[in-house]
């Protein structure tokens, strides 16, 4: 939990960027399961269950393939891109809602010439991403629509 004090007010510097509030980096490693995000906590209170965080893919880039038992609760705030639910592949922009359900496949893929940034509520507490391993990347490559998203082809619509 966060020990800051609380700000009531806390201004936007910049284009999706607030003040006093750490910019997390996510670097590349070997293995790559994401590439070009940045993360802000924007509310994470010892009182309240949920946070609230900023996360922004850079054009191109990806979040990691995963899943994990908590929930997310997503608003698109800039951009666009596809995202990953289970079995379906959505085109995503501004303003809409994507709902992460329990132990359910998920990734954010930012469009090539567009970043994507989205709100994404969770719960404080919270488990451990899981990483498919190569049978559970089999099942969702043998639906050729998943299969093309996790190749990075962006089909623009
Ligand atoms: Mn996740």
């Amino acid at each position: 939990m966060s020990e800051r004090p609380v700000r009531p007010f806390v201004q936007q510097d910049d284009a999706f960027r607030w003040s006093g509030v750490e910019l997390r980096t996510y670097k590349e490693e070997g293995a790559a399961p994401y590439r070009d995000v940045t993360r802000q906590t924007l509310f994470s209170r010892a009182d309240m269950r949920g946070e609230l965080r900023y996360f922004e893919i850079a054009a191109a880039g990806h979040s990691t393939l995963e899943r994990h038992r908590h929930a997310h609760a997503v608003m698109v705030l800039r951009g666009r891109g596809e995202v990953l639910v289970g079995e379906q592949v959505h085109a995503v922009d501004a303003f809409d809602l994507v709902t992460i359900p329990p132990l359910t496949w998920h990734q954010f893929r930012a469009a090539p010439d567009a970043p994507l940034g989205f709100l994404c509520m969770v719960d404080a507490e919270r488990d451990r991403p899981q990483l498919p391993d190569a049978d559970a990347l089999a099942r969702l490559r043998a639906n050729p629509v998943v299969a093309a998203f996790l190749a990075g082809s962006y089909t623009p619509r």
